[in-house]
């Protein structure tokens, strides 16, 4: 059954899954306090289709998109989760959309034009991520990226309807709040080109670095090192951390309220950013050159963070220092005795 077109002041959001993990929609899933589809009805969001979450498949399903392609069905967002496979040989057969006899690519190219906005939603549909990992051996690409480089499956010239250029949720997964953020404010109206970033992503939260509010702060002014994960100093220059690079605000607003990859012990992998799933050496393990960490912080000229490093390393309370390579808090602050009345 074609489901009939609604009324105009509903946004019709259309969402594929290409090869992706999912992980995407899991992380929506836990959007707000809510849930994702409360949270869509609330800015008027209607979820014509999403292969997890709908009623429809097969036929139904396929006639839903078909529609969207026709135009029958108006078609104000397409959301891609996962990266196109191009392969093997530029054919996208590496991944059939089931039951069509088409391969995902074709339909994506297809739809695309079609809508007022193109949303990427996660790494892997924004700049090719894990399955552009290696030497990519099935061509997966991101929508309008491929890693760094302009020139995905959609190709660098592609807009949407709106004039926009994809706009790139990059994150893997991306924050739940980055997505309803996104298409609620696409629902809206309330995004142009001076809302996204060089690459795409909404600078609502690109703007930030996932650096920013961690709770290890005082370590790392301090550069207080832990040296395993269970350590509650600094990740950065033992164990990998690159949120002084990765735009995201993940240590602002906390995932699900209270959690966040720092939190948990995990260092930042900057997974906003293209390529970030080929780093240049182990995720948990800061690469350096003479002991200096090779990935410094986005705007601190080197010479800078070597003597700043020094100096704070020169002037390291003993709690900081012993609580950094402890698993809980062995030295409390230190506070004036209470005065007697
Ligand atoms: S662990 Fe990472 S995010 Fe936290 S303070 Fe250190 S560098 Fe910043
Ligand atoms: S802290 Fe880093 S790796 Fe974790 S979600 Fe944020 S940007 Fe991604």
């Amino acid at each position: 059954m074609v489901a009939p077109s609604p009324p105009p002041d509903t946004y019709n959001v259309l969402w594929l899954q290409a090869a992706s993990c999912g992980g995407c929609t899991m992380a929506a899933l836990a959007a707000d306090d809510t849930g994702l589809l409360r949270s869509m009805a609330r800015f008027g969001i209607r979820l014509l289709w999403h292969p997890s979450l709908s009623e429809e498949s097969g036929a139904e399903a396929l006639a839903v998109l078909e529609d969207c392609a026709t135009g029958k069905l108006r078609l104000d967002c397409l959301c891609v989760e996962g990266s196109v496979l191009l392969g093997p040989n530029g054919s996208g057969r590496f991944q059939m959309l089931s039951g069509s006899g088409a391969p995902m690519k074709d339909w994506i190219a297809r739809l695309a034009p079609k809508a007022r906005h193109v949303v990427a939603v996660g790494s892997c549909a924004a700049f090719g991520g894990m399955p552009a990992a290696g030497h990519n051996p099935t061509d997966a690409r991101g929508l309008q990226y491929s890693g760094w480089d302009p020139g995905g499956a959609l190709g660098k010239a592609f807009r949407a309807g709106s004039g926009l250029p994809v706009v790139n949720i990059a994150g893997c997964a991306p924050h739940p709040g980055w997505m309803i953020e996104t298409l609620a404010a696409l629902a809206l109206g309330d995004v142009s080109a001076e809302h996204l970033d060089a690459l795409g992503r909404p600078r609502a939260y690109a703007d930030h670095l996932a650096h920013h509010g961690c709770g290890r702060n005082e370590f790392y002014e301090f550069k207080a090192s832990a040296a395993r994960p269970s350590d509650r100093g600094c990740l950065m220059e033992n164990l990998g951390c690159r949120a002084t690079q990765a735009p995201g605000d993940c240590n602002i607003r906390r995932w699900n309220g209270y959690g966040s990859c720092t939190d948990g012990g995990y260092a930042c992998i900057n997974c906003t950013s293209p390529a970030f799933e080929t780093p240049s050496g182990p995720f948990q393990e800061t690469a350096k050159v003479a002991g200096i960490p090779v990935g410094l912080p986005v705007d601190m000229p080197k010479a800078w963070f070597v003597a700043l490093a020094a100096l704070s390393k020169s002037a390291t309370p003993q709690r900081v220092r012993t609580n950094a390579h402890a698993d809980h808090v062995i030295v409390p602050p230190a506070r004036k005795p209470l005065k007697s009345p």
